[in-house]
């Protein structure tokens, strides 16, 4: 039986102390979690702030990027050992945000994957087709692809959580049906049975794209969906608990 996880990613939102509070909200609202684990990741400014405010409870730490490099002339990065040094367990890798924006590529991905589990970071390493892609037929060979060139060279994934999100369910409040996301799901976790073997039934896979308490309940009711990657409904509590309190009820 795997646990279920959600994590709310905060992307840049929040000031240090706009992220203590919503903290200290997550951290009041999940006391009395169990079979899950609940994780945040704010903006780098805040991580030191609100890895003091969660340290000790169910609640973990996650960045949003980090750099492949443990130091050197990289202006404006961050390192992993930065991260661990703040509290961080988990790191998000492979965000679409990074991949459109800043230009993250798969061999990127790959680096940063090695990297974060090298140094005791559990990767969240998300992959996910863009609407296009959808609509041409692509969606598997595009996260088949992904995955494996994010894996490429990684032998043990105990520690990876994945997270497939549809492109076209990010922020735009256009969610996947729950038997779409699980088609992707049960595909990718195929894929981890073919590269890992039996170890991939323990793997935990989230979903993410506009997810609010309103429709976690179908998703989560899937078999291969293990929680989800939340966005816009992470940055206030009753909606970042109103998902947590769906989910507990039903797994
Ligand atoms: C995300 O950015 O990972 C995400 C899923 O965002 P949202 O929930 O806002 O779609």
């Amino acid at each position: 039986m795997r646990n279920w996880i959600v994590a709310g990613n905060w992307k840049m939102h929040n000031t240090t102390g706009e992220s203590i509070a919503l903290a200290q909200a997550i951290k009041e609202g999940t006391k009395d979690i169990k079979n899950g684990e609940v994780i945040i990741a704010p903006p780098f400014t805040s991580l030191f702030s609100v890895g003091a405010a969660i340290k000790g409870t169910q609640v973990s730490l996650a960045a949003q990027n980090m750099h492949h490099e443990d130091k050197g002339a990289f202006t404006g990065e961050i390192a992993p050992g930065m991260l661990k040094d703040v509290g961080c367990t988990y790191v998000i890798i492979g965000h679409s945000e990074r991949r459109k924006y800043f230009h993250e590529s798969d061999e990127d991905v790959n680096l940063k994957v090695k990297k974060a589990l090298a140094v005791g970071l559990k990767p969240i390493l998300c992959v996910g087709e863009t609407e296009d892609e959808r609509v041409k037929g692509v969606t598997q060979s595009i996260i088949d692809t992904q995955i494996k060139k994010a894996l490429s060279g990684v032998e043990n994934i105990d520690n990876v959580v994945i997270a497939y999100e549809p492109v076209w369910a990010i922020g735009t409040g256009k969610v996947a049906t729950s038997a779409q996301a699980e088609e992707v799901h049960h595909f990718i976790r195929g894929i981890l049975k073919e590269l890992y073997g039996a170890v991939s039934k323990d793997i935990r896979i989230l979903y993410g794209g506009s997810v609010t308490k309103d429709n976690i309940s179908e998703l989560i009711g899937m078999e291969n969906i293990d929680g989800a990657l939340v966005g816009g409904a992470s940055l206030k509590p009753d909606a970042f608990l109103g998902i947590i309190n769906q989910i507990t009820g039903k797994k």
